[in-house]
């Protein structure tokens, strides 16, 4: 056996060092937190070589003593923590006491830092041992210069990537900080080229525009929400705005940034069945909580947290978005792009991320142009009069004006609507939802003139409430609605609605689809099952027909009665009076096929995959004739504001506004 000995200080410092500094990306973190927690107001970072040869971070912080400058690159020296109780309550970004001897340790470090009363303080260490210290003129505030990162540990600078690639996660680092810090005006300088800059004007939306960008900035509708103990506030995607990856998710926790399963998971569930598959909400949600339900002593940088309750935070977080997304009534606004004489009118088609309340960019110019321009909408009733091909059906009721009146009450969201992950006790939009500032949005309620046909053959699905959250920076106060009428409709598809100054253009089919799977999901629904005198025999493929076989029981509670029936087939002997009889084998077989690979094996999933396709099959469609009552239904739940997106995330209405037509036609 080797004997053995203690390590070097010196070899066990590099050890020590490798835990806290990975690469630069973690230096930048760590210079960063020290002058966060300086008190500094602005911070700028700089680096050249992806940080491997430079990394320079100057804030305006409270500086450092002259006799506590060495101290502060001892090993455990920190000034933020004196006692084993400071542990359970840590307010700083640092601790441990570890940063600065561990960057030391693995590099040549210049300090210059002035207290801001006389001469600062310069100076310099190699590979963690002192060169010099001298008095020096400087601002106040504290610059950190760290060259020639991992010079002495030739092993670990073979792990290094790219430049490029350093520099990208110094970049996402500082972009977080600066996410998390509102108050805190960040720049960023890469290679010579500045690159960020915060206002530092403490508003989330600022920092989030100067970060993200204003595409994302845009389509995020603001957050805020109260569970037992905590608050969540921040921003969230729009269902529309959803991207394909989740690297737009941004998720801080007492003005950290962490990883954390469960807030990704609240959020994700927020947009169940309103966001398409296989795109991810973008967040930046900031939780605060008492620092002692909170350990974030869990993980070396500190990216991991421990929540002392995950099912609290869950609630909060899945409330609180759900709650904003809710109360969100904007629509997508169709834009044309530019005026060309002769060309093909805009079909404003699936609004991209980017077209939220941006300009929607054409995607098909196929669509030949409607018949005649409108030659005075000033004073013409009925502006889109000339929409010969719809005017029959749209005529053949008289013209319906509908009116806002009164708000109802908002109603408590079903239990039904609960995610399944956690048991949340009382799930209720409206007992989770933020505290009500100001008065409730107003859910408008359409008054028919003449004698309506009821919105389906059962009684409304209950409106979900519409928690009010207090946008940021400026409550605007919600506008009351105005009253609409439907004109007519556009290749059978588009029913086109006219209410003040914008014309809405409603996709039927996905509209009417929303409408269908509402009533399906609505805690109290009961099918109504129609018996078939003669079976409906089905022949899906084998593996088809052991799914609808193994979810008998399921589709039973839906009004379907599956049987097997010798020869692969199956016998359907009963079927849910709404659907008709025609799109029953579809349905089933459709179904078949998209639970084919996943089965039945989550429940919550297969049951919305039944109410999807149910949904589907049921509802309108694009290119079919319909009624002009059941058009009159539909529009009536996108106007009330019930129905907002499909149950696969499209939009089910845009807006065109007067304006924009004006603009086309060189009105205005
Ligand atoms: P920790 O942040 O965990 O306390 P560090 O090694 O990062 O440990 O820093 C050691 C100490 O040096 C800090 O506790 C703080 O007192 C001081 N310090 C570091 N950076 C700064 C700064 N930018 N401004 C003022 N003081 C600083
Ligand atoms: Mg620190």
């Amino acid at each position: 056996m080797p004997t053995i000995r203690q390590l070097d200080p010196h070899v066990a410092d590099l050890i020590a060092a490798g835990e806290v500094v990975e690469r630069p990306a973690s230096v930048v973190k760590e210079l960063m937190e020290n002058a966060i927690d300086a008190g500094a107001n602005a911070v700028t970072v700089e680096i050249a070589h992806g940080g491997m040869s430079l990394i320079r971070v100057t804030d305006d912080g409270c500086g450092i003593a002259p006799d506590q400058c060495q101290t502060a690159f001892l090993r455990h020296a920190t000034s933020k923590i004196s006692s084993e109780y400071d542990l359970e309550a840590i307010g700083t970004l640092g601790f441990r006491g570890e940063a600065l001897a561990a960057i030391a340790a693995v590099s040549r470090v210049e300090l210059l830092t002035n207290q801001g009363q006389g001469l600062g303080t310069a100076l310099s260490l190699e590979g963690g041992q002192l060169v010099e210290q001298e008095e020096a003129g400087c601002p106040k505030g504290t610059t950190m210069l760290v060259r020639d990162l991992f010079y002495n540990t030739p092993a670990r600078l073979k792990f290094m990537k790219k430049d490029s690639a350093e520099g990208a996660a110094v970049f996402a680092v500082v972009q977080r900080l600066a996410l998390s810090h509102p108050e805190l005006s960040v720049k960023f300088i890469r290679d010579g080229k500045q690159e960020l800059l915060t206002p530092g004007d403490g508003q989330l939306k600022s920092a989030i525009y100067a970060v993200l960008g204003r595409d994302l900035a845009l389509g995020f509708v603001p957050i805020k929400g109260s569970g037992e103990n905590m608050e969540i506030s921040g921003f969230v995607s729009l269902p529309t705005c959803c991207r394909g990856s989740r690297s737009y998710q941004h998720f801080f926790v007492n003005g950290r940034y962490i990883k954390s399963r469960v807030m990704m998971a609240a959020l994700e569930e927020a947009y169940r069945n309103q966001k398409m598959v296989g795109k991810f909400p973008g967040c930046v949600l900031h939780l605060t909580l008492r620092p002692n339900s909170v350990d974030v002593n869990v993980h070396p940088t500190k990216t991991e947290v421990k929540f002392q309750n995950e099912q609290q935070v869950f609630a909060t977080v899945y409330h609180g978005v759900l709650a904003a997304l809710n109360a969100d009534k904007t629509r997508p606004q169709a834009v044309m792009k530019s005026v060309l004489p002769r060309q093909d009118t805009v079909t404003p088609n699936q609004t991209s991320f980017h077209d939220v309340t941006a300009p929607v960019t054409p995607q098909r110019a196929t669509t030949p142009p409607p018949a005649a321009p409108v030659s005075k909408p000033q004073s013409t009733p009925s502006p889109f009069r000339r929409v010969t091909p719809l005017e029959k059906v749209v005529d053949a009721s008289p013209v319906v004006t509908h009116k806002p009146v009164a708000q109802e009450k908002p109603k408590p969201e079903p239990v039904e609507k609960i995610a399944p992950v956690v048991e949340v006790e009382k799930p209720s939009v409206s007992e989770k939802a933020p505290p009500v500032e100001g008065k409730p949005a107003p859910i408008p309620v359409v008054e028919e003139k003449k004698a309506p046909a009821p919105v389906v053959e059962e009684p409304v699905v209950e409106e979900t409430p519409a928690p009010v959250v207090e946008p940021e920076p400026e409550p605007t106060p919600q506008p009351q609605p105005e009253p609409w009428v439907v004109r007519g409709e556009l290749f059978h598809t588009y029913i086109m609605v006219e209410q003040g100054d914008k014309v809405v253009l409603i996709d039927k089919h996905a509209a009417h689809e929303r409408v269908n799977f509402d009533r399906l999901k609505a805690q109290n629904y009961q099918p109504m099952v129609q018996e078939l005198l003669v079976p409906i025999t089905i022949t899906p493929g084998p593996q088809e027909r052991q799914v609808l076989l193994d979810g008998q029981k399921v589709l039973e509670g839906f009004g379907f009665q599956l049987e097997e029936f010798g020869a692969g087939s199956i016998a359907v002997r009963a079927v849910p009076d709404y659907l008709e009889t025609g799109d029953v084998e579809p349905t089933l077989l459709e179904l078949a096929k998209k639970l084919r690979l996943t089965g039945w094996a989550d429940p919550s999933a297969a049951r919305d995959e039944v109410m999807h396709t149910m949904a589907c099959k049921a509802a309108v469609k694009g290119g079919q004739r319909n009624d002009p009552q059941e058009l009159e239904r539909v529009a009536q739940k996108v106007m009330s504001g019930e129905v907002k997106y499909c149950p696969h995330g499209r939009p089910v209405a845009i807006e065109l506004t007067r304006g924009e037509l004006e603009k086309q036609f060189k009105r205005a």
